[in-house]
């Protein structure tokens, strides 16, 4: 039964109340999911098919029990405008289900959900190439200086001709961007790939473009900060641990499933490749007993919040959400569409009318 402005939230992580009292003020119901932030599982597909009857918008941040299907968008009924994600990422609704009956999906690129991202990335790099936990360790553990210990200097020098290290970024959208400015102070050599967009780009970011093989053969650091898209999906494999360096590292904090982690494990178990950190997983939360688990130092390990801080994190993509959200209502297109190629049908569908 159609409730009106019946608003299902699948994944809420609202801690102070302020996104659920303005979306009551605004004359919403409520209907909260079991998904959280701390405990992404969330409601099953039946569940969530039955939470999102009569719903004109769907929100939350990630959910990993089941995606927002097409039944679960079909459940919701033809009044479905929306469904708004508090993340940069939206792999966990199917798009192109969303596209055929036109809803509107959107999601929330903010600074401080993809720099903090960035920020995380050099924070895992450098524990890495500084061996930080190395050398904390061996003094807890009552030792000193040890050859074994020794970090890797990043940048190049005058002073001795010393090249510094090559950082390879696989992706130069947002973060990707941020990465690369970050790591300009440095003085590191910056190659990127990025077959989507403009050369300028590179330029800009101070960045040499490059296929996928020649940053593998090249780099020190690989860091992968593409979108997960059919194309992405374990993209990265045996073949492409098998291009890198023995000495280099690798990090992922894009999405697990882009990479096959049965692949990375193998290669670290080999020692085919120095280290790796990774915050993202192809299962999420990482299983007990998981391969990944027993590699100590060889990787860093980080719960799927590199870009989460205080103060900071999630909260402004969840307003964000909630703008779009409010905005549908009074059957508008809102600043944050992920499938603009649906707008015109949205448009027809929705455009300019209340739901009152
Ligand atoms: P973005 O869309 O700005 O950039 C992604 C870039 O990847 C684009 O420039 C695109 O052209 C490029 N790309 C796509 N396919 C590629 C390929 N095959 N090879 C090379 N480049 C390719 O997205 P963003 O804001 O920079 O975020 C990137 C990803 O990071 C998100 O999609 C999300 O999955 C992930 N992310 C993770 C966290 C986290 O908590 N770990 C937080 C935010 C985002």
């Amino acid at each position: 039964m159609l409730q009106q402005r019946k608003i299902f939230i699948f994944a809420p992580i609202d801690e102070t109340g302020e996104c659920h009292r303005q979306l009551e003020a605004a004359g919403c119901s409520l209907v909260l999911g079991d998904a959280s932030w701390r405990t992404p599982q969330g409601n099953s597909e039946d569940q969530m098919c039955k939470l999102a009857e009569g719903a004109f918008a769907m929100m939350g941040s990630s959910i990993r029990s089941s995606r927002i299907t097409r039944k679960i968008m079909e459940s919701a009924g033809p009044n479905l405008r929306i469904v708004a994600k508090f993340t940069v990422g939206v792999d966990d609704v199917d798009v192109d289900a969303a596209n055929e009956l036109g809803v509107m999906v959107t999601h929330a690129p903010t600074e401080s959900n993809w720099g903090g991202v960035a920020e995380g990335t050099m924070a895992m790099m450098l524990a890495l190439l500084k061996k930080l936990r190395e050398r904390d360790q061996a003094m807890k553990a009552g030792g000193w200086r040890s050859p074994s210990l020794q970090g890797t200097y990043l940048g190049r020098r005058a002073s001795d001709d010393y090249p510094g290290i090559t950082v390879g970024i696989i992706g130069l959208g947002r973060i990707g961007r941020r990465l690369a400015d970050l790591l300009a102070p440095w003085r590191v050599r910056l190659l990127a790939c990025d077959p989507y967009v403009e050369p300028s780009r590179f330029i800009l970011h101070d960045c040499r473009p490059v296929d996928l093989q020649t940053l593998l053969r090249e780099s020190d650091v690989v860091s992968l900060h593409v979108t997960l898209t059919k194309e992405t999906r374990r993209f990265f494999g045996a073949a492409e641990f098998a291009l890198m360096k023995p000495s280099a590292v690798f990090i992922n904090t894009s999405r697990g499933q882009v990479v096959d982690e049965a692949a990375l494990v193998d290669t670290l178990k080999r020692d085919r490749i120095f280290a790796a950190a990774l915050d993202v997983f192809e299962d999420e939360p990482l299983p007990k007993g998981a391969p990944l688990l027993g590699l100590g130092h060889k990787v860093l390990l980080s719960p799927h919040m590199v870009s989460s801080n205080s103060r900071s994190g999630l909260y402004p993509g969840m307003m964000w959400a909630m703008r779009s959200v409010l905005k549908v209502l009074e059957g508008e297109v809102p600043d944050n569409v992920f499938n603009t190629e649906v707008i015109p049908r949205w448009r027809e569908r929705f455009g300019s009318r209340t739901v009152a």
